[in-house]
């Protein structure tokens, strides 16, 4: 069985990057996985909550309610710090994230741009920046050996791709953007995205605030970051192109 593993930063990455790829993968038999490394403590948006362990609580919940619509095959939050990804040590997390790659054994790995996404937000950067690491050193021998006489092996995962977009928003900070390099069709999925998004009810203010014009986007835009197969760059319609089992 094929398997695509996404990371993300915060509770409701996981819908506006990948959300449409999500469903449409999992609608062709893809095992998908997504692990989401904070549980959004520094939201502006609170809900209800009444201190930061309510809120954790609550979009934990809103998280898993949102990968249940997903269709995702496995969903797990950690407990990185929200909003302090770039002053955590970069070794463990890179480790962490090599474990779990070593034990779900991706094929397709999706994370944010290493520029922060359209938001520049800098724990998108951090993902971005651990899961490439992870990517690399997973189907090394020789990074982090403790995990492999643990009894894990080394796992190549065959494709990295970072979410971009085709244009930037004026009133964030600027960030350079990788190349689109693939389109992914997710017209089909547009109203079950909406849906996901709004399990997040914590965050509805944000879709008051913005719209949902992003989520109504017809395609999710990627750019190929690494590959095992040395190639010149093309443009993709489909992120298991190439793919073996
Ligand atoms: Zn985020």
């Amino acid at each position: 069985m094929l398997r695509l593993l996404c990371t993300t930063a915060h509770p409701d990455d996981e819908v506006w990057a990948y959300g449409g790829s999500l469903l449409r993968y999992r609608e062709q038999g893809v095992e998908t996985h997504v692990i989401c490394l904070t549980r959004g403590a520094a939201a502006t948006n609170r809900g209800e909550a009444k201190s930061g362990e309510e809120l954790c609580a609550m979009r934990t919940e809103e998280f898993h309610q949102a990968c249940q619509i997903l269709k995702v095959s496995h969903a797990a939050i950690l407990d990185y710090p929200d909003g302090g990804m770039a002053q955590f040590d970069f070794a463990p997390a890179a480790a962490d994230l090599t474990r779990r790659i070593r034990e779900i054994k991706p094929h397709v790995i999706l994370t944010l741009g290493l520029e922060g996404t359209v938001t520049a937000h800098v724990d998108h950067s951090m993902v971005g920046l651990f899961t490439t690491a992870a990517f690399h050193w997973a189907g090394r021998t020789d990074r982090f050996k403790d995990q492999l006489a643990a009894g894990l092996q080394p796992h190549r995962a065959q494709k990295l791709y970072y979410v971009t977009a085709s244009q930037t928003w004026p009133e964030r900070q600027p960030v350079s953007l990788a190349p689109v390099t693939a389109r992914i069709d997710v017209r089909k999925y547009i109203d079950t995205k909406i849906s996901a998004f709004r399990a997040h009810s914590s965050q509805l203010p944000l879709l008051e605030k913005y719209g949902d014009r992003s989520l109504r986007q017809p395609e999710e835009l990627f750019h190929l970051a690494a590959t095992i197969m040395p190639q010149a760059i093309s443009n993709e319609d489909d992120l298991f192109a190439g793919i073996t089992e």
